[in-house]
Parts: structure tokens; C-alpha cells; sequence
């Protein structure tokens, strides 16, 4: 016999998993939703599998993949990797994540010149004091899930490196953009870190230590540079980034789904197709 379950007598989390299949929320999904509901609806709802993928978006995951591939190395103690190694890693990722799906390339770009830009990109970082030498690798790509709100599911999340000098606990978070951006609190992001320093508190309990927050940019290019922009904790900016996530749980509970086309939404999204099938319209503004 098949119960109906009313929504109400739902936990949180029970909601999440009954809508996305996931006990959870990430920060990166509350954005999507924000950003466009059907672009949220076909990726975490229907789960349709993406068109494209774009190769800027690819090089910095493969950068990722990279940089990930040293701080293991320094956290198991071994001798730091070469800048070839790294590369290898940065291909196998490359290969890995662009398997069945096709890359979209911005003009003048392509797989070779992504590769000379990462090694570019790397070499740098490789020789900077980002490689964190005096300090001790808590964790590389630390998962944890954290309860912000009682109304709110888990928010699951991942930190890019948890290092500990004696006296600080830092949570860096990795960027590459074209251009180091001015002003930290100009960051989007920077709410993803405020969220995110929740779920990393513990850690910096533990050791009895102070908490620090920080992103570090890599900017493409010729000349890559590489700067760290310290996050400083700001409660007030955290809640209310709590109150917004609660608002877009909310809506996605009412499942209130449409599209938000804009240059900017629309330009790299991995679902034109799939968008444009299901939202037909015409340039009378009729639906077809
Ligand atoms: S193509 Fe634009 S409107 Fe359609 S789902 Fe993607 S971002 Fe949203």
C-alpha cells in the first residue's frame, strides 16, 4: 500500500530528498535557483544530463585537480610534485570530465592553448607562498555538512585546504579569474565562505584555535598573479544569507519554476536545448 506522506510532517532534510533526491542543500544549488529556477529545476530536479560544458569552466577544475594533487602530497609528507606531474594531473582531469560531452571553446581558445595557460597558471602558484610552507595540511577538499536553521535541510560543502600554523585555522578557498578582483567584499562568493566557515568551526575548536577565512586567486594570463583576499567574519551579512537560502528552500518547496533568460544566465548554460524545447515562445510573446 502506497502512504502519502504530506509535506508538512516533513523534516527539512526528508523535503530536500523528497524534492532532489539528496538529504541536503548545497550553496551552489540555492544560487542556481536564484540565478534561474528552470536551470535549477533541469539539473537538480530532472537531472537531464548538460549539453556543453564551457573549457574556461573545465580549466579551472582541472587547475583544481591540480592543486589538490600537491597539498595531498605536501599532507602525506612526500616530496612536492613538478610542474609536469601536475600537468598530467591537470590532463587526466581534463579527459575525465570531457568524456562524453562536448567543450565549448570562447574565441582563440582551445585545448592546446587551455593546457599552455594551466602550465602557465601552475608554474606560478608552484613558485609562490601559496604552497603554504610553513604551516600544517589539515585537510585538502574537506567535505562537511552543517546545520544553518532549524527550517533549513543540511547545507553539504566542500573547502579547497584547512592548514593550521599553531595558532590559526585557515580555510583557503581557490579561485582563477581572468583579473585579481578589487575589494573583498565585492565577492559573491564570499557568502559561500561565510556559510561555509560554520562548517568548518569545529575543526578550529578542536585545536583551540582562531579562525581565518580566505580566498586566493589565480589570474590567467601571460603573467598569472596570485593573491590571497582574507574574508573577515561578518554575522550579520551571514544571516542574511541564511534568511535568502531560507526564501529559495521555500520557493523550491512551492516547486515555482520558470526561466530567467539574460545574457548572462543563458550564455553559458549547459541546458539551451533542453530550455528551449520546453519553454517555446514566440516572439509574440505567445506560447507556442
Ligand atoms: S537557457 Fe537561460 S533561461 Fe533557459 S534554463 Fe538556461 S539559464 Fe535558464
Amino acid at each position: 500500500m502506497n502512504v502519502h506522506t504530506p509535506t508538512t510532517s516533513l523534516t527539512p532534510n526528508q523535503k530536500a530528498q523528497r524534492l532532489t533526491g539528496r538529504p541536503h542543500i548545497t550553496y551552489s544549488e540555492v544560487t542556481t535557483y536564484q540565478a534561474c529556477p528552470a536551470k535549477h529545476y533541469f539539473q537538480y530536479v530532472e537531472k537531464a544530463p548538460p549539453e556543453r560544458l564551457s573549457a574556461t569552466m573545465l580549466l579551472g577544475t582541472c587547475i583544481h585537480a591540480a592543486i589538490e594533487h600537491l597539498f595531498n602530497a605536501r599532507m602525506a609528507a612526500e616530496p612536492l610534485p613538478t610542474v609536469d606531474q601536475l600537468i598530467e594531473t591537470f590532463r587526466a582531469k581534463w579527459n575525465a570530465e570531457s568524456k562524453d560531452i562536448w567543450v565549448e571553446f570562447a574565441s582563440g581558445q582551445d585545448r592546446e592553448t587551455c593546457e599552455i595557460t594551466g602550465r602557465t597558471m601552475l608554474t606560478t602558484f608552484l613558485a609562490s607562498d601559496q604552497v603554504f610552507a610553513d604551516a600544517e595540511i589539515v585537510g585538502v577538499e574537506e567535505s562537511f555538512k552543517v546545520k544553518l536553521m532549524d527550517e533549513l535541510p543540511d547545507l553539504a560543502g566542500r573547502v579547497d585546504l584547512v592548514t593550521y600554523d599553531g595558532k590559526t585555522v585557515t580555510i583557503t578557498d581557490f579561485k582563477t579569474a581572468r583579473s585579481i578582483p578589487d575589494g573583498e567584499y565585492d565577492q559573491g562568493p564570499v557568502e559561500q565562505l561565510l556559510l561555509y566557515s560554520e562548517g568548518c568551526r569545529p575543526i578550529a575548536e578542536q585545536l583551540n584555535a582562531k579562525l581565518k577565512l580566505q580566498f586566493v586567486y589565480i589570474s590567467k594570463g601571460k603573467e598569472p598573479k596570485i593573491q590571497a583576499i582574507e574574508v573577515k567574519p561578518d554575522i550579520h551579512r551571514a544571516c542574511r544569507t541564511k534568511l535568502i537560502a531560507l526564501s529559495v528552500f521555500e520557493a523550491m518547496q512551492r516547486r515555482t519554476v520558470y526561466p530567467s533568460p539574460s545574457p548572462i544566465n543563458c550564455s553559458g548554460c549547459p541546458f539551451k536545448s533542453r530550455c528551449k524545447a520546453t519553454y517555446q515562445f514566440g516572439a509574440d510573446c505567445t506560447v507556442r
